[in-house]
């Protein structure tokens, strides 16, 4: 009995490592991918260019050509792209990954790739769990989008949720390199070099920080060569605070409303700005908003987290709708939107997020389907300091590349309609979920 269960165990052990080396050597990109005869849609909001061919070798897009390519040589997979739109890989510029258990997370990531999302933004967490699964994506260990990620920056008060107790267990709480107290004798500079040292790529700052800490953080970050994003109050620094500052991203667009709206000092009021007395057309609005376009800081607006959301505060309604407006209106003014969730997926859904957020984008706030595509690619990109590297569909990006079956230009929803993600060059989802 004992001898055939060990029996059955070694079996399994050589199953299990032969479904180990066929993954790796997945991992490897084919010498090169030829797209031919497809629809590019490059993210960068130009209308729709039918009949092109896109040419990628170890990992990158050699080429975007009209005519159609030379005839591929031996080891180039060629797939047809008739009836295909070739968009850039979409990009979730505000998710959360770590807390819960692993098994959770690596679901989360596989459904998040598979569902067209080659890159994330983690707006803070626990950056020893960032850092470990983003090592693991770029192994070639694990299905998943790119991970980048911010350390956070707060006032004191901040650190007794239990969301950043649990994402800095083993320190005491505003001490870890990602999860940082501003406090009136914090060495900045070295507590900046720290955050960055977690392999972080931007500071989030959260709560509780007043205008000089906002702009001192800012500029030494900045000097630090990472990015800054910030709710879009932090109490008791404004909106405005934080756009006079030259932070690189406001999150939430409701909560925009603060810069009208009587003082407060508490944090957690956060989601309860004064939405009818400050209207989204009003003059205070308008100025923050002419200032957001004037320092490039890009709007995160999170839609779907406000409205899909069973919420049983009487402020809700108003908060969702004022969201959608101000977003209209930023759009409207030059602001660039970068889409994003706060929650990359749902138990249950099929797809990640990002398709209802952009849905929202188009019908709630009002922008046109190619400007919603360009704030989950394009606009994503550049807010993240990686414009050179991905968000397009250009010679010299990244192939992070998803093939649709209809034009996403006609009906956002088509980014619903995915028959291939390639990431990296590597065909990650083909059409029936094969390669
Ligand atoms: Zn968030």
């Amino acid at each position: 009995m004992s001898r055939m269960i060990s029996r059955i165990l070694r079996l399994a052990a050589v199953a299990s490592a032969a479904v180990l080396s066929s993954a790796l050597a997945g991992s490897a990109p084919p010498a090169a991918l030829l797209i031919d005869h497809v629809t590019l849609v490059d993210g960068t909001g130009a209308p729709p260019r039918p009949g092109v061919s896109l040419l990628v070798r170890d990992g990158r897009i050699v080429s975007v050509t009209d005519a159609p390519a030379a005839r591929p040589g031996d080891g180039v997979r060629v797939i047809d792209g008739r009836g295909l739109f070739a968009i850039p890989g979409l990009i979730d510029a505000h998710v959360h990954l770590t807390g819960g258990p692993r098994a959770g997370q690596i679901a989360s990531l596989r459904t998040a790739l598979e569902g067209g999302v080659t890159t994330v933004w983690d707006l803070a967490g626990d950056a020893r769990t960032l850092g470990e699964l983003s090592r693991e994506q770029i192994a070639g260990e694990i299905a998943s989008p790119s991970i980048f990620y911010a350390a956070l920056m707060s006032g004191p008060a901040f650190f007794t949720d239990p969301r950043v107790v649990e994402a800095s267990v083993g320190y005491r709480p505003g001490d870890a390199p990602w999860a940082r107290a501003v406090t009136p004798g914090l060495d900045l500079a070295q507590a900046v070099a720290e955050a960055r040292g977690t392999g972080a790529n931007a500071l989030k700052l959260y709560a509780a920080l007043d205008a000089d800490q906002v702009r001192r953080i800012t500029a030494e970050a900045h000097r630090q060569s990472l990015r800054v994003v910030a709710h879009g109050t932090v109490f008791p620094a404004r909106p405005g605070d934080l756009v006079a500052a030259g932070v690189d991203m406001l999150a939430h667009a409701a909560y925009l409303a603060w810069e009208g709206s009587a003082p407060s000092l508490e944090f957690q009021k956060r989601a309860q700005g004064d939405f009818a007395g400050v209207t989204p057309d009003s003059p205070v609005i308008e100025r923050l908003l002419q200032g957001m376009r004037e320092r490039r800081v890009a709007l995160n607006p999170t839609l779907w987290v406000f409205a899909d959301r069973p919420d049983s505060d009487p402020a809700a309604p108003a908060r969702i709708r004022w969201g959608a407006e101000v977003t209209r209106r930023a759009f409207a003014d030059g602001v660039a939107i970068v889409a994003g969730t706060d929650g990359m997926t749902t138990r249950g859904a099929a797809l990640p997020t990002i398709h209802r957020e952009l849905e929202l984008l188009v019908t709630s706030a009002g922008l046109p389907p190619l400007a919603a595509l360009s704030a989950a690619t394009r606009n994503a990109a550049e807010t993240m300091g990686l414009g050179d590297d991905r968000g397009t569909l250009a010679p010299g990006r990244r192939a992070d590349i998803v093939l649709l079956g209809a034009n996403p230009a006609d009906d956002i929803r088509n980014t619903q309609r995915i028959e291939y993600v390639i990431e990296g060059g590597r065909v990650v989802r083909g059409p029936a979920g094969g390669r």
